[in-house]
């Protein structure tokens, strides 16, 4: 089949890793994209072309040599696929089981050039792709989450697996004295191109997919706090307004911290943003799973509580203040009181956007402040709603 014509195969295999490694150089020496794991693909490229210059580089080499050198290349070329793979799924540690085989693999292609087993040295480097390939269908599934669809995370695994198969094939065949016969190597070199390719687009859409989730991350959060931003939480009050035309009870827990203008007067701006971050962790810790919260600017929160009826979001609302009263800001060795106060409203039907609801907890916050501050207040049940 002309397709598997060796010659074209590598001049084939040569383009393609040439322009994927530009393309990786691209997006990590330019565009500072996923810096990391893109030198490493430029590298696994590169190493893919080194193990298929064929009579370019390695032309005068003992066979054992040209061997050795081909399946070392392999071999470097997978760890960093690896290594690659799982900084994009920013999987930090467990990256010594890569080191390991790849370290072990090297060993034994050494050993056995030296002992001149030429026909093992496949072999050995099959086994570590091969572990190196399980590994890599691994990071996919455990970094993948549960933010990507299971058909998209089985078609990021499927050319790690089949790459698995590929050494196992390799180790079930008879050795030939290290070769096998031209047209299935032939084969296996169109197989192993595929996969190559197919590895680098899927990583460069987790790349995309992290940029995406990135940008979204960015547009929905407040940057300071990591809580969500008011665009976020009237997408998120729309939602339980949504649930709540279904009979889903849902309540908003809106808080100003007390005095906060004296913090920033007194102790400097950086005082004051660390009494913002300490009263976002308190509020976290006296929250649910499910609840959410967000940053309506300045000192000023909302925690929203899914299917939570006013009174109970009331206690969880006069928790917070307690925890906060009771546990003061530690700002440079020096204690700062804090102290904030509550608006409590549930969520009433016909109010699409909760624009209501979002009023009449933020009409219980000023009456908080009038009442002398520190304290819960909450919106009176209406008789329809
Ligand atoms: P009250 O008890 O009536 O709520 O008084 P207050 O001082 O808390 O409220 P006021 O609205 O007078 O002041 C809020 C201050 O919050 C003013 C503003 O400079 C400060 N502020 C808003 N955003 C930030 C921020 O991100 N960091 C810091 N450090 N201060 C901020
Ligand atoms: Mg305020
Ligand atoms: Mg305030």
């Amino acid at each position: 089949m002309d397709l598997l014509d060796a010659p074209t195969l590598l001049l084939v295999n040569a383009v393609f890793n040439g322009f994927a490694a530009a393309g990786w150089a691209l997006l990590a020496g330019v565009f500072r994209m996923a810096p990391r794991a893109s030198w490493l693909m430029v590298g696994a490229h590169l190493f893919r072309i080194l193990q298929t210059t064929d009579a370019g580089l390695t032309a005068g080499w003992s066979s054992l040599a040209v061997v050795a050198f081909e399946q070392s290349c392999a071999l470097a070329a997978v760890c960093l696929l690896a290594l690659a793979l799982r900084r994009m799924l920013r999987l930090g540690r467990g990256r010594r089981h890569i080191a390991l085989i790849t370290g072990a693999g090297f060993l034994g292609i050494v050993l056995l050039f030296a002992l001149q087993q030429r026909a093992g040295i496949p072999l050995v480097a099959a086994v570590a792709i091969t572990l190196l390939a399980l590994g890599g269908a691994r990071d996919v599934i455990s970094g993948a989450g549960p933010g990507l669809a299971r058909w998209i995370t089985m078609l990021l695994v499927l050319p790690y697996l089949v790459l698995a198969g590929l050494g196992i094939v390799r180790l079930a065949m008879p050795a030939q004295g290290g070769a096998v016969s031209a047209g299935v190597s032939a084969g296996v070199g169109a197989l192993w191109l595929l996969l190559t390719m197919a590895i680098s687009v899927s990583l460069m859409a987790l790349l995309v997919w992290r940029l995406v989730g990135r940008v979204e991350h960015l547009t929905l959060r407040d940057p300071m706090t990591d809580t969500l931003n008011r665009r976020a939480i009237a997408d998120e009050v729309q939602l339980l307004q949504a649930r709540r035309e279904r009979g889903h009870d849902f309540a908003l827990v809106l808080l100003d911290i007390d005095h906060f203008k004296r913090i920033n007067d007194e102790l400097g701006h950086a005082a004051g943003d660390a009494a913002l971050l300490h009263v976002v962790r308190i509020v976290r810790g006296c929250l649910r799973e499910a609840d959410r919260l967000g940053r309506l600017g300045g000192e000023e929160f909302c925690a929203l509580l899914p299917y939570t009826t006013t009174e109970a979001a009331a206690q969880v609302a006069e928790r917070i203040r307690a925890t906060l009263q009771a546990q003061p800001l530690v700002w440079r060795g020096q204690r700062v009181e804090l102290t904030a106060s509550f608006g409590v409203a549930g969520g009433r039907a016909n109010d699409p956007a909760g624009e209501v609801s979002l009023a009449r907890a933020d009409e219980q916050v000023y009456r908080a402040k009038g009442e002398g501050r520190n304290r819960v207040c909450v919106a009176p049940a209406e008789a329809f709603g």
